[in-house]
């Protein structure tokens, strides 16, 4: 991680110990919206000493700052994104993926908001990614 961006999370008065830049550093690295338990797994064998609720509060610390966005896609699992530039999302049904989708072009804002001060959206398409939806056509 290089010095401007530590000094940037400093300036955000986050505390930086080794636990919390390893999860920034594994969001940031990681495309694939992972949960806390799929970040925990992963860190787990670099930090024994790590337990699952400290990378649950580093989390929310995170979302709170504003570096990391929480998707609630899946009722009962929350996935996480560090790439918090506006854009949309793909979840697929079969394989629980969540993939970017960065083009906004050809989204329309519904007319119903035209006199709505709107600050932000986010589209989810759901459906089957192309590796799914062929092991579905074979059953
Ligand atoms: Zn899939
Ligand atoms: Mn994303």
């Amino acid at each position: 991680m290089n010095e401007a961006k530590l000094k940037f999370y400093k300036s955000l008065g986050l505390k930086l110990t080794p636990q919390r830049l390893a999860i920034l550093e594994y969001l940031e690295n990681n495309r694939s919206h992972p949960s806390a338990e799929d970040i925990y797994n992963a860190l787990k064998p670099h930090f024994p000493s790590m337990s699952f609720a400290t990378v649950y509060n580093t989390l929310e610390v995170l979302v709170e700052k504003g570096l990391v966005k929480e998707i609630n896609i899946e009722s009962n699992k929350k996935r996480f994104d560090a790439f918090t530039h506006p854009h949309h999302h793909f979840f697929c049904k079969g394989c629980k993926k969540i993939i970017d989708i960065e083009n906004n072009q050809n989204i329309t804002i519904p007319k119903e908001l035209k006199d709505y001060e709107l600050t932000e959206f986010q589209v989810i398409f759901y459906g089957f990614c192309p590796e799914c939806k062929n092991k579905r056509g074979k059953r």
